[in-house]
């Protein structure tokens, strides 16, 4: 446990899954691998001088981001809801290559968040001369532990990386070497930091206080993605859409939402869905929305009954995907409700 100075200070819990941040280069083959977490916070003294209370929990076997999972998901939603009240924000130390899938399934997994849960990682090992991981790490504690009369300023699942606090379940990792590795498009940042954290107050999630947190455990992952690219194969595709595994398709599209006109692919389309099948059409592009209905070649998908997923992440799409397929829930009402925005995740229009 790591002290600060005064009686009131907020109280935050430090989760560290695995990742970079934590890691150590193996002496005799040069690949890096998870040490101990209490060595990583040895590391970094200057968490004495936060003005908050740090409490820090570990996955029993931290993990490469890259095995993460439902039942990881779960691991640490679980650690978070049986902590909820004793805390007053949580930071959680992730591995960056599937930060963005792991937070936005957190933030679903969340309603009615009243408190922040701020993901952060780095690019080098805490270790090294040049790392980013201080950085990182305690400019997320500190925005856990911002508070304005009491109350947490930040009340939703956020990723800090790089100067920048965006919505946790708007961004997309789109770097592997740059420090800056995170972007968020389609939503501005909710804090900037400088010499000063500057909060961008007009864009953060407004928590309606008298509504209790329910927390959601129910993921499906029977889904795919498919993204489209010129050539794309109707022998192929056949073949995978006869899959009965298949419970939901995400179709990564061309600009604002395009595919091939071909009779074969949108009978294929339009035949999942009468199966009852959601079909969640995103585009590959990094920014900017799906507008079904634009150009022609979107509007038989339109008539299909595929859903917009606007401007969502294929990232929040997945998990949203996983998430309301875990629900049960009849396909017209999953389509109504995928197209609404749940905790900020797309645009309202
Ligand atoms: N492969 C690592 C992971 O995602 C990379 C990182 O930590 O940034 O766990």
């Amino acid at each position: 446990m790591f002290i600060c100075h005064m009686n009131t200070s907020p109280n935050i819990l430090l989760i560290y899954t695995g990742g970079t941040i934590g890691m150590i280069k193996d002496f005799e083959t040069g690949v890096l691998v998870a040490f101990n977490f209490d060595e990583l916070l040895l590391k970094i003294p200057e968490l004495n001088l936060l003005d908050c209370i740090i409490n820090t929990v570990s996955f029993s076997t931290p993990i490469d981001s890259s095995d993460m999972n439902m039942e990881r998901w779960k691991e640490l939603g679980d650690i978070i809801n049986s902590n909820y009240e004793k805390y007053d924000g949580f930071v959680v130390l992730h591995g960056s290559d599937t930060m963005s899938y792991t937070a936005s399934a957190i933030s679903f997994m969340f309603e009615n968040l009243a408190k922040p849960i701020i993901f952060t990682g780095s690019q080098l090992p805490i270790g090294d001369l040049r790392t980013d991981a201080k950085e990182n790490l305690i400019t997320a504690l500190q925005i856990a532990a911002l508070q304005q009369k009491g109350k947490p300023v930040i009340t939703e699942v956020g990723l800090y990386f790089e100067y920048k606090l965006l919505r946790a379940n708007r961004t997309t990792k789109i770097n592997a070497e740059h420090f800056e590795a995170f972007q968020s498009m389609n939503y501005p940042a909710l804090v900037e930091s400088g010499v000063h954290l500057k909060v961008n107050t007009s864009f953060l999630r407004v928590v309606n206080r008298r509504k209790k947190m329910v927390y959601h455990t129910h993921f499906d992952n029977n889904i795919m993605i498919l993204k489209m690219f010129p050539g794309i194969n109707e022998r192929m595709l056949k073949h995978i859409f006869s899959s009965d595994t298949i419970k939901g398709v995400i179709i990564e599209t061309y600009g604002s939402g395009n595919t091939t006109t071909k009779k074969w692919f949108i009978d294929i389309i339009s035949d999942t869905i009468k199966k009852g099948i959601p079909v969640v059409n995103v585009t590959q592009c990094a920014g900017g929305s799906v507008e079904m209905g634009k150009y022609n070649t979107s509007m038989a998908l339109k008539k299909a009954g595929v859903i917009s997923g606007k401007d969502i992440t294929t990232e929040a799409a997945v998990a949203k995907l996983m998430y309301l397929l875990g629900g049960d829930l009849p396909l017209k009402v999953l389509k109504t409700i995928y197209e609404t925005s749940l905790r900020g995740e797309m645009s309202e229009n």
